[in-house]
């Protein structure tokens, strides 16, 4: 939990335990949507509402803490911000796996931007398609 305090205040947010709550409820699951981060979070703090889930996740992804993964056709999910990497995102089931970035990428992004005198803040690599397991299961 100590490392939360250090995110959020570096961040500029309180530590406040519904805050830590959810952190720690992400990072359990890898990437998780707002329902799926509600339902962990009821869990330990069945007094919760779902609005004070929501806020907090909206606020910490205002200030970079967690990082929204957009699924199209459904609910974005949420992880924390970790070193930058690549996703692999089934619009099937919904699940997102991570894959180590080629730091080529990197650069053909940076210089793109550059080019076109585009500042660059953010980033996000995303791959859209199925999964293995879907791909079985429509295969059968
Ligand atoms: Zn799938
Ligand atoms: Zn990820």
């Amino acid at each position: 939990m100590s490392q939360y305090v250090e995110i959020l205040k570096e961040s500029g947010l309180k530590a406040t335990f519904q805050r830590m709550t959810i952190l720690a409820a992400i990072e359990g699951m890898g990437h998780a949507s707002v329902d799926e981060i509600y339902e962990k979070v009821l869990e330990s703090h069945p007094t919760l509402s779902l609005a004070t889930v929501y806020k907090n996740i909206v606020a910490m992804v205002e200030r970079a803490v967690l990082v929204e993964v957009p699924i199209s056709g459904k609910k974005s999910k949420y992880e924390l911000r970790k070193k930058e990497h690549l996703h692999l995102i089934c619009t099937e089931c919904g699940s997102v796996s991570d894959r180590p970035l080629d730091p080529t990428i990197n650069e053909d992004t940076r210089k793109v931007a550059e080019d076109s005198s585009f500042e660059l803040r953010d980033r996000q690599v995303n791959l859209y398609g199925l999964c293995g397991e879907c791909r079985s299961a429509k295969a059968s």
